[in-house]
Protein backbone atom coordinates (compact mmCIF):
# COMPACT_ATOMS: atom_id res chain seq x y z
CA UNK A 1 0.00 0.00 0.00
CA UNK A 2 1.34 3.41 -0.91
CA UNK A 3 1.29 6.09 1.67
CA UNK A 4 -0.43 9.12 1.20
CA UNK A 5 1.83 11.73 -0.53
CA UNK A 6 2.88 14.59 2.49
CA UNK A 7 1.88 18.34 1.53
CA UNK A 8 3.58 21.03 -0.04
CA UNK A 9 1.71 24.18 0.35
CA UNK A 10 4.66 25.31 -2.44
CA UNK A 11 4.18 23.09 -4.69
CA UNK A 12 0.45 21.82 -4.35
CA UNK A 13 0.76 18.86 -7.09
CA UNK A 14 4.14 17.89 -7.66
CA UNK A 15 2.31 14.49 -9.48
CA UNK A 16 1.01 16.56 -12.01
CA UNK A 17 4.10 18.42 -12.64
CA UNK A 18 5.81 15.21 -13.11
CA UNK A 19 8.99 15.77 -10.42
CA UNK A 20 7.27 13.14 -8.17
CA UNK A 21 7.44 10.30 -9.88
CA UNK A 22 6.35 6.47 -8.59
CA UNK A 23 9.37 4.36 -8.40
CA UNK A 24 10.39 1.19 -6.61
CA UNK A 25 13.84 3.12 -5.88
CA UNK A 26 14.74 3.08 -2.08
CA UNK A 27 15.53 6.50 -0.67
CA UNK A 28 19.23 7.20 -0.15
CA UNK A 29 18.59 9.34 3.10
CA UNK A 30 15.85 7.30 5.02
CA UNK A 31 16.59 4.13 3.01
CA UNK A 32 13.15 2.92 2.77
CA UNK A 33 11.16 2.11 -0.59
CA UNK A 34 8.18 3.95 -0.15
CA UNK A 35 6.94 4.28 -3.71
CA UNK A 36 7.68 7.51 -4.98
CA UNK A 37 10.85 9.65 -6.01
CA UNK A 38 11.68 12.95 -6.94
CA UNK A 39 13.13 13.32 -9.88
CA UNK A 40 13.90 17.32 -10.17
CA UNK A 41 17.10 18.95 -9.42
CA UNK A 42 18.93 18.76 -6.11
CA UNK A 43 21.91 20.95 -5.55
CA UNK A 44 24.04 18.67 -3.24
CA UNK A 45 27.81 17.76 -3.37
CA UNK A 46 26.11 13.81 -3.40
CA UNK A 47 24.54 13.06 -6.67
CA UNK A 48 20.90 12.93 -5.03
CA UNK A 49 18.44 13.09 -8.72
CA UNK A 50 15.65 10.66 -8.54
CA UNK A 51 17.08 9.19 -4.88
CA UNK A 52 15.01 11.06 -2.74
CA UNK A 53 11.57 10.24 -1.09
CA UNK A 54 9.17 13.01 -1.04
CA UNK A 55 8.58 12.68 2.83
CA UNK A 56 12.24 13.64 3.27
CA UNK A 57 12.22 16.42 1.56
CA UNK A 58 9.09 17.60 3.44
CA UNK A 59 10.32 16.97 6.23
CA UNK A 60 13.86 18.66 5.77
CA UNK A 61 15.74 15.51 6.76
CA UNK A 62 17.28 15.07 3.61
CA UNK A 63 18.10 19.18 2.93
CA UNK A 64 19.79 18.82 6.79
CA UNK A 65 21.83 15.36 5.83
CA UNK A 66 22.97 16.44 2.47
CA UNK A 67 23.19 19.76 2.89
CA UNK A 68 20.91 19.62 -0.52
CA UNK A 69 18.75 22.79 -1.76
CA UNK A 70 16.48 22.24 -4.42
CA UNK A 71 16.01 26.25 -6.21
CA UNK A 72 19.75 26.98 -6.08
CA UNK A 73 19.73 29.93 -3.91
CA UNK A 74 17.67 31.91 -6.82
CA UNK A 75 14.11 33.79 -5.86
CA UNK A 76 11.92 36.42 -7.90
CA UNK A 77 9.72 38.84 -6.58
CA UNK A 78 9.64 40.09 -2.52
CA UNK A 79 12.37 39.42 -0.37
CA UNK A 80 11.38 37.54 2.43
CA UNK A 81 12.83 36.26 5.87
CA UNK A 82 15.37 33.31 5.69
CA UNK A 83 12.62 30.70 7.34
CA UNK A 84 10.18 31.78 4.17
CA UNK A 85 13.14 30.94 1.80
CA UNK A 86 14.18 28.00 3.91
CA UNK A 87 10.85 26.53 3.64
CA UNK A 88 10.87 26.75 -0.39
CA UNK A 89 14.69 25.84 -0.98
CA UNK A 90 14.92 22.78 1.83
CA UNK A 91 11.45 21.55 2.34
CA UNK A 92 10.08 21.75 -1.00
CA UNK A 93 10.39 19.69 -4.77
CA UNK A 94 11.39 22.35 -7.55
CA UNK A 95 10.59 21.85 -11.35
CA UNK A 96 12.83 21.10 -14.01
CA UNK A 97 13.93 23.63 -16.11
CA UNK A 98 16.03 25.00 -18.89
CA UNK A 99 18.09 26.74 -16.41
CA UNK A 100 18.27 26.45 -12.74
CA UNK A 101 14.26 26.87 -11.35
CA UNK A 102 13.67 30.28 -9.82
CA UNK A 103 10.84 30.72 -7.21
CA UNK A 104 8.62 33.23 -7.04
CA UNK A 105 7.62 34.99 -3.46
CA UNK A 106 4.63 37.77 -3.12
CA UNK A 107 2.71 39.62 0.02
CA UNK A 108 5.80 37.88 1.74
CA UNK A 109 5.75 34.51 1.26
CA UNK A 110 6.31 31.43 -1.04
CA UNK A 111 4.44 31.43 -4.33
CA UNK A 112 2.86 28.42 -5.07
CA UNK A 113 4.40 26.70 -8.13
CA UNK A 114 1.71 25.14 -10.67
CA UNK A 115 3.53 24.13 -13.91
CA UNK A 116 5.05 24.73 -17.31
CA UNK A 117 3.36 26.77 -19.43
CA UNK A 118 3.54 27.76 -23.22
CA UNK A 119 1.32 30.17 -24.80
CA UNK A 120 -1.54 27.81 -25.28
CA UNK A 121 -1.99 27.69 -21.57
CA UNK A 122 -1.43 31.38 -20.86
CA UNK A 123 -4.58 32.29 -22.40
CA UNK A 124 -5.78 30.98 -19.65
CA UNK A 125 -3.73 33.37 -17.02
CA UNK A 126 -4.10 36.78 -18.67
CA UNK A 127 -2.23 38.45 -15.87
CA UNK A 128 0.81 35.83 -15.76
CA UNK A 129 0.94 36.68 -19.84
CA UNK A 130 1.13 40.34 -19.01
CA UNK A 131 3.81 40.41 -16.64
CA UNK A 132 5.83 37.77 -19.18
CA UNK A 133 4.98 40.67 -21.90
CA UNK A 134 6.12 43.27 -18.89
CA UNK A 135 9.45 41.62 -18.30
CA UNK A 136 10.34 41.27 -22.08
CA UNK A 137 9.72 44.97 -22.49
CA UNK A 138 12.38 45.44 -19.91
CA UNK A 139 14.62 43.99 -21.82
CA UNK A 140 14.01 46.72 -24.62
CA UNK A 141 13.25 44.22 -27.26
CA UNK A 142 10.55 45.62 -30.23
CA UNK A 143 7.09 44.87 -29.32
CA UNK A 144 7.20 42.79 -32.23
CA UNK A 145 9.68 40.56 -30.84
CA UNK A 146 8.03 40.40 -27.93
CA UNK A 147 4.74 39.14 -29.08
CA UNK A 148 6.96 37.05 -31.51
CA UNK A 149 8.21 35.68 -28.18
CA UNK A 150 5.55 35.37 -26.09
CA UNK A 151 3.71 33.12 -28.98
CA UNK A 152 6.54 30.91 -29.31
CA UNK A 153 5.99 29.81 -25.43
CA UNK A 154 5.54 26.15 -25.28
CA UNK A 155 5.34 24.00 -21.80
CA UNK A 156 7.09 20.73 -23.81
CA UNK A 157 9.87 23.06 -25.67
CA UNK A 158 11.59 26.16 -25.50
CA UNK A 159 11.44 28.67 -24.64
CA UNK A 160 8.77 27.66 -21.66
CA UNK A 161 6.86 29.71 -19.00
CA UNK A 162 7.17 28.50 -15.01
CA UNK A 163 3.26 29.86 -13.55
CA UNK A 164 3.05 30.13 -9.79
CA UNK A 165 0.21 31.73 -7.72
CA UNK A 166 0.60 34.10 -4.66
CA UNK A 167 -0.76 32.14 -1.72
CA UNK A 168 -2.08 35.57 -0.51
CA UNK A 169 -3.78 37.55 -2.65
CA UNK A 170 -4.12 34.89 -5.95
CA UNK A 171 -1.70 36.51 -8.26
CA UNK A 172 -0.61 35.14 -10.87
CA UNK A 173 3.04 34.85 -11.72
CA UNK A 174 5.42 33.93 -13.68
CA UNK A 175 8.71 33.46 -15.53
CA UNK A 176 10.26 32.48 -18.76
CA UNK A 177 13.39 31.02 -19.73
CA UNK A 178 15.11 29.97 -23.11
CA UNK A 179 18.52 28.50 -23.89
ZN1 LIG B 1 13.28 9.16 2.38
ZN1 LIG C 1 0.49 38.38 -3.38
Amino acid sequence: MTELLPEFRYHPDPIATGVIVPSGTACLCCGRERGYVYKGPVYAADELGGRLCPWCIADGSAAERFDAHFTAGTRLGDDVSLEVFAAVDRHTPAFTAWQEPQWFFHCGDGAAFLGLVGAAELTAHPDALEMLRQESNDWGWPSDQVEYFLGSLDKDGEPTAYLFRCRVCAAQLAYADFA
